[in-house]
């Protein structure tokens, strides 16, 4: 079967590999769609330190259960699912409060393992998110989708609060639409004005240009008293800093961009403002009430989709994206041939 490795960093192609065969507790997929994010882009330009080298990448898949292995139930046979990525080692303190997203020892499909990025995977049965009734490349979404809601569900966002999504990507997407189908008000800020209209059609009331002066802009439109949440989705230092000092008194601040390294903040706000400052990390449940929003049909999941690429396509597509990252927002790969 056909495969996209990334073989070192800067060089991706399909390569042929042995196709899986579903092992007890599993079944074999024939893989749809996968969508590409910039997990994926950091791993094709050699800056995640937990990619190995050659790695089939891919971690946001939609498919088609083919077989089924072992002790599961052959009903799964011909069902649509998206499939949740992670495996999580079951003993550790996370994975002991029920918070296996969090594990120590998390591995994630196509990151510290081979992905999904191929014909066929074969996956655990009780990683699969089905639905009867989304097609397969809004099934592809669904985990990508789930990383923002995670985050909005640690920040307990209600229909009370103003949220100020940092960042409109993909994560800040899922936020967005979170956020807005439990009824809060939500204000998307980005630097890119194409994303700034995708937060628009996810359910963002407002948009802040990142460019021009945010304080005032969201001291405007929160009439002084800032936004009671703040989701950082961007990573990067100016942002952290930005939550911090944005934020309503008593306000949560949900963090989920990545960066390495220090990020000097005014350690005194935390106190000022009394703050919650809540971390968040891949999603738990979340990719089940995914689908059922998408099922809703409340939220255009497409609207976050940039480019449409075939399965033979990807390793142009990653060189291109690594070329100019700001002209691509989701990619999503046709693996078996639907368009
Ligand atoms: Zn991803
Ligand atoms: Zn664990």
């Amino acid at each position: 079967m056909k495969a996209l490795s990334i073989d070192r960093p800067g060089v991706a192609q399909i390569v042929d590999r042995v196709r899986p065969t579903a092992g007890p507790g599993e079944v074999l997929l024939q893989v749809a769609f996968a969508g590409l994010c910039g997990t994926d882009l950091s791993a094709f330009l050699g800056k995640n330190p937990l990619v190995e080298y050659p790695r089939v990448i891919g971690h946001e898949i939609s498919g088609r259960v083919i077989e089924t292995g072992p002790g599961v139930d052959s009903a799964w046979r011909g069902v649509a699912a998206a499939v949740s990525p992670y495996k999580n080692c079951g003993a550790c303190p996370a994975c002991r409060l029920g918070r296996p997203n969090a594990c120590r020892s998390n591995e994630t499909l196509g990151v510290q393992r081979d992905g999904a990025l191929a014909e066929y995977a074969a996956v655990p049965a009780s990683r699969l998110v089905p639905s009867a009734t989304l097609p397969l490349d809004v099934l592809a979404l669904v985990e990508p989708f789930s990383i923002g809601m995670h985050a909005v569900r640690r920040t307990e966002v209600t229909s009370a609060d103003t949220v100020l999504v940092l960042g409109c990507g993909g994560v800040g997407a899922g936020a967005i639409a979170a956020a807005s189908a439990l009824g809060a008000r939500v204000i998307g800020l980005d630097l890119d004005t194409h994303k700034l209209e995708q937060a628009r059609r996810l359910g963002a009331a407002d948009v802040v240009d990142g460019r021009n002066d945010v304080a005032g802009q969201v001291h405007a439109l929160t009439g002084g008293d800032g936004p009671s949440v703040v989701i950082e989705a961007v990573g990067s230092a100016a942002t952290y800093r930005l939550a911090l000092e944005l934020v309503a008194p008593c306000g949560r601040i949900g963090c989920v961009g990545w960066l390495k390294g220090d990020v000097p903040l005014e350690a005194r706000l935390i106190v000022l403002k009394e703050v919650a400052i809540l971390g968040s990390r891949n999603a738990t449940d979340e990719l089940t009430a995914v689908v059922a929003l998408f099922e809703s049909g409340t939220v255009d999941p497409r609207a976050l989709v940039t480019h449409r690429v075939a399965l033979d396509e990807a390793p142009a597509m990653l060189g291109q994206w690594a070329a100019a990252p700001q002209a691509v927002g989701k990619i999503l790969v046709s693996v078996s041939g639907h368009s």
